[in-house]
């Protein structure tokens, strides 16, 4: 299974439930498409009717769940995450990766931000230091959101679809952060 996770770090909860409505309801209209066109064979074209019915659902069932984590979202190809969540890279997740240098933060304990307030990490090689979600997240093996969308075993979208990845990033919300991995 693949996992990839859209998600805000700045957003209040009552802000989230709006953010992440309209960004299921983005994935919901988006559509692969087969085309000789495309180097990869297909093209993930977003705007097509949604189900209103699906979204309506989909938000329900998050807002229900509410502080309980998605962990490996397993039933739904779109999961809406709300309250407390995280996203994880699971197999061969890592550690945060210094976006100056590309070291990995030494020391990485994600239980500091599990259970507290986003911490400041310092990279052992350059010295760069800043929030933990200010470090390239995008293999890393927990961050923490309020404001969430997971896609399980969607096509890599950053690497496939990158106008639909920067749409999706635009709609979560502020300080919106990306992250795959997989599982199994
Ligand atoms: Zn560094």
């Amino acid at each position: 299974m693949f996992l990839q996770y859209y998600f805000a770090l700045g957003e209040s909860d009552t802000a989230a439930v709006r953010r992440v409505r309209e960004t299921v309801r983005y994935f919901l209209g988006c559509r692969e498409v087969s085309t000789a066109e495309s180097e990869h064979g297909f093209l993930i074209v977003p705007g097509h009717p949604v189900d209103h019915g699906a979204l309506a659902d989909l938000m329900a069932e998050a807002v229900r769940n509410v502080g309980r984590a998605t962990e490996v979202p397993d039933r739904h190809l779109i999961t809406p995450m709300l309250g407390f969540d995280f996203a994880c890279a699971w197999d061969k997740a890592t550690a945060p990766v210094c976006p100056r240098c590309r070291t990995p933060l030494d020391g990485w304990d994600e239980e500091d931000w599990m259970y507290g307030a986003e911490p400041f990490e310092t990279c052992g090689s350059c010295e760069y230091t800043a929030l933990a979600g200010d470090w390239d997240l995008t293999n890393a093996s927990f961050a923490k959101t309020n404001c969430g969308v997971a896609l399980l075993d969607w096509p890599n979208l950053w690497e496939y679809a990158r106008e639909v990845h920067e749409h999706a990033l635009g709609l979560i919300g502020r300080r919106a952060r990306y992250l795959c991995g997989a599982v199994g």
